[in-house]
Formats: structure tokens, sequence, C-alpha cells
């Protein structure tokens, strides 16, 4: 049996496995997060040829919340010049929990665009771009990555974060004490809850995965929504950055990039070969699904799929 030949048994073995596990929290700091049911998992893949695979809940979407970073950095990249995004934000690993002030408050400028300091001065660049159109426009670029015409925005739980996001709060106005936001900070937050409260599926995830696996051209042989170059920076900064302070242990373990949110969310990209998506709403004590993170371990070390094998 080839590799491709196995997919489908292996992502229904991993499901299984991890389906087993109930350890987790839900993301309670964010109250509509917590009002899921625990129990949804759902695992999908796409490889670069279109050939999809999906176990579990996989018609049940859910909020982006951080995997909508890589799409707000990618949307940058691809609009404004590398220096102007670098005198801003870096692209080294924090080693701090993803929503931490340490870094910017000793640095002066956010670490890395996966963490909440990064995302918030990319979502303060992309009102620059954009204007008073930004919220439709990212919606629309984020959408073509999917290879769908449209997202919703979750608005109660756009909603909840607004009114409860003191901490996010915090970090853009250390933000602007640093004189690193050229918006106000309420218009800056609105913009970073609104992306962070996209609904997606597994399927849709995948399909970016594979759109990233694939240089930047949507799986089939559909068009070219992302320049490469764009692809080859973030994958490197999921790489690195993505799993937040479970970075090193995630590149020793799965050595893929990926990208977690707290809904429970989790996309991770084989490159030149395919996406995968997984979606269980229990993480762990740094943001990440439980089962989300077990499936794909599993997947990586049954499939081979580690960069370095
Ligand atoms: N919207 C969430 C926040 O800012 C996203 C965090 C995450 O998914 N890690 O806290």
């Amino acid at each position: 049996m080839t590799q491709e030949e196995q997919i489908p048994q292996v992502l229904r073995e991993v499901f299984e496995e991890a389906a087993a596990v109930k350890d987790g929290e839900l993301a309670a700091y964010i109250p509509q997060l917590a009002s899921v049911d625990p129990e949804y998992f759902a695992l999908s893949a796409c490889d670069t040829a279109g050939n999809s695979y999906a176990v579990g809940d996989c018609g049940q979407s859910f909020t982006l919340q951080s995997v909508s970073k890589v799409l707000a950095h990618a949307c940058v990249l691809s609009h404004c010049d590398e220096e102007a995004l670098g005198r801003r934000v870096g692209v080294e690993a924090t080693g701090e929990d993803f929503d931490s002030i340490v870094k910017l408050d000793q640095h002066r400028r956010a670490f890395n665009p996966m963490v909440n300091t990064g995302a918030i001065v990319i979502a303060d660049m992309l009102l620059s771009i954009y204007g008073e159109d930004a919220l439709p426009k990212c919606l629309s670029f984020f959408a073509s990555t999917m290879g769908v015409d449209n997202l919703d925005v979750d608005q109660a739980v756009f909603q909840s974060e607004l009114a409860t996001g003191e901490r996010n709060r915090a970090i853009a106005h250390l933000l602007n004490n640093f004189k690193l936001l050229d918006y106000r900070v309420e218009k800056v937050l609105e913009l970073y809850f609104n992306h962070c409260s996209l609904r997606a599926t597994t399927d849709q995830l995948a399909c970016l995965g594979a759109t990233l696996a694939n240089g930047g051209r949507l799986p089939e042989g559909g068009g070219c929504v992302l320049d490469p170059v764009v692809v080859r920076k973030v994958l490197s900064v999921m790489f690195s950055c993505g799993m937040y302070n479970d970075a090193g242990r995630w590149i020793y373990d799965v050595g893929l990039p990926a990208k977690s949110g707290v809904s429970g969310c989790l996309l991770v990209v084989v490159p030149g070969r395919m996406g995968i998506a997984a979606y269980s709403p229990r993480i762990d004590r740094r943001g990440t699904s439980v089962r989300g993170m077990l499936a794909v371990r599993l997947l990586s070390e049954r499939l081979n799929l580690h960069l370095f094998a």
C-alpha cells in the first residue's frame, strides 16, 4: 500500500485513539467558548492534488482564534514591505505564553506574528493597508486561501472577547506606549477580535493547509492565492513559533509547521504534500487542543511526516 492509500485508515485509527482522551479544559477566559460541546472532535486532511479525507464532526464549524494570525500575517506580507513589518514584529519564538507581555516590555517590539503582541500590531497594519474596509477585505482575502467565497464572524464570540479581553487591551496599550500602533487601541482590537471570531470547519482549514503546502496554489489545480515567497515566510514562522511555548517540543516530536487556536482548532502543513486540520475544544494550559495535538503527533509518526525523517 502506498503512503497515500494508508491515509484514510491511519486517520481513522488516530482519531479513535485520541477520542478516548478527555484531558484539558475549555477556554473559559472567553466565556462564549466555554459553551461549546467539549466532545466535538474532527480531523481532516487534504492533499495538494485535492484528495480530501475526514473523520468525526467535520461539519461542525468553530472560531479560528489564533489560527487566523497565520492569515493576517500572510495578508500583511502580501501587501507591505518586509522592513515595515520587521521594525515592529520579529520572527523569534518567545518561550512565553501566547498572551504574555514580558518580551514586549523588555524589547519594545513584538517578538513574532503568532503571539498576541505581534498579531495586534499586524491588525494595526491591516488597518493601514485597507483603511475603513479592513474587515470585509480581510475576510475575502482569508476566504480565498481556503477556496471559499466568504467567511462569517461569530458575533457572540466577538462580543464575548470584546467584553472580556482586558489582557489584550493591556497589550494594545503597551504597544501604543512604545509607538507601535498607528490606530486607536479599540479600533485595532476590534479588527483583531473580529478575525479571531471567524468561523470555519476542519475541511476548510485542511484546504488552507494544502494551499500552504502547495506554495500558495489552491489544491486540485486551483488558482494561485498566495505568493510562494509569502508562503515560505509564513511557514517558517509557523514552524518556529506557531505552537507558542511548546514549539520546541512540537518540532522535536512532530516536525511540521503548525498553528493552534484556543477554540481547540489546529492547522498543520506537510510542505509539498498536504494540509491537516483538527478540532477538539478541550485545550492544555498552553492553549492547544489536547486531542488535536495527540492525533497529529500519531499521524506524523505513523505516516513518517516529520520534515527531518
Ligand atoms: N482571541 C484569542 C486571544 O486573543 C486568541 C488566542 C489563541 O487562540 N491562542 O486571546
